[in-house]
């Protein structure tokens, strides 16, 4: 059995593991089918989490299948499911309201506790969620990224018509444009890269644009999933009197034009991954509309012994979204 294994920042191996144990009674042992690579695997990668802890397997968008189950455990033996990487009590204050996502005692697989990026490991029961069979598995894996999505989208009203402008075509940027050309919004995405700017115009009814194309322009809402100090900056100012921006991305600081936003009556969202299970279930439910275009989103699919190439290619910032196939090695 073969692990993927982060000894420390910018030091990948594939390497033999342990045997695993047998599952505890509310534990499974997880066959991964696919992992997806992300912004933040990168910045792990790169060293740029600060609540990150080394070494570590990585991996959290992890789609598996069940191949043993405790017996505390509902589900059977075979079940496909993607995982929930973001743990929560369940029993704090922000838990019992349903914010999972704030809870006080969250921790992050594949981030500071080991992840998914393994041929088969073992993880509590409850941080696994059934999936419908009928969706194909590149857009199985994507339910967990596209959550993060969902969830920012959960805090404004784009519908037909809203002019709506998203700011750095990443993985989540991708998603976004995604969503919202599907709610019927006029999307404008722009990126400094020309290749991300291509990619992103395949994904619908987009306009691909420069930053310094939409210049003096204003949007009803602004996703920002840039995440630098200037992109936000930037983004601000593309916020229409009345509108709202999401923030998603993520940068230490950026500088707020105060007097602006209070006489404009801007509305600025932080919005961190998902609430659960209520954002994984209306991920999936948009994944299987086939009204739902996201197929372009993943560009390559790569075996799991390719990982460094993988996660190249990935920080090269010249692809779209790379999977990570842990089939047969
Ligand atoms: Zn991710
Ligand atoms: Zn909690």
């Amino acid at each position: 059995m073969l692990e993927i294994r982060l000894n420390q920042p910018g030091d990948l191996e594939l390497r033999e593991m342990e045997p695993l144990r047998s599952p505890g009674e509310e534990e499974i042992r997880l066959q991964t089918i696919y992992g997806g690579i992300c912004g933040s695997d990168l910045s792990l990668f790169q060293g740029r989490l600060h609540h990150a802890t080394y070494p570590l397997r990585p991996g959290h968008e992890i789609l598996g299948k069940i191949v043993e189950a405790g017996k505390e455990v509902g589900y059977d033996i075979g079940t496909r499911v993607v995982i929930l990487p973001n743990t929560f009590c369940g029993e704090c204050d922000f838990c019992l309201q349903g914010r999972t996502n704030l809870c006080r005692h969250k921790r992050s697989l594949g981030v500071n506790a080991d992840g998914g990026f393994a041929e088969e490991w073992i993880l509590p029961g409850r941080y696994v969620l059934p999936i419908p069979d009928n969706l194909p598995d590149e857009k199985e894996v994507l339910i967990e990224p596209f959550a993060v999505v969902v969830h920012a989208f959960n805090k404004v009203n784009i519908t037909e018509g809203t002019a709506v402008l998203i700011v750095g075509c990443g993985n989540e940027g991708m998603l976004a444009t995604c969503l919202a050309d599907h709610l019927g919004a006029d999307v404008t995405a722009v990126d400094l890269k020309p290749s991300k700017r291509e990619w992103v115009s395949r994904l619908g009814r987009v306009r691909a644009a420069k930053p310094e194309e939409i210049d003096e322009e204003t949007f009803d809402v602004v996703i920002e999933a840039a995440g630098t100090k200037l992109s936000v900056e930037q983004s601000i100012q593309h916020v229409a009197p009345g509108g709202a921006m999401v923030m998603i991305g993520m940068t230490q600081e950026a500088n707020i034009p105060v007097m602006q936003m209070v006489r404009q009556e801007w509305t600025l969202y932080g919005s961190i991954i998902y609430n659960y299970p209520d954002d994984y279930l209306k991920s999936i439910q948009y994944l299987r509309d086939e009204r739902f275009k996201v197929d372009e989103v993943v560009s390559e699919i790569l075996p799991f012994s390719q990982a460094e190439k993988a996660y190249e290619k990935a920080m090269s910032g010249e692809y779209g979204k790379i999977l990570l196939d842990f089939r047969g090695s």
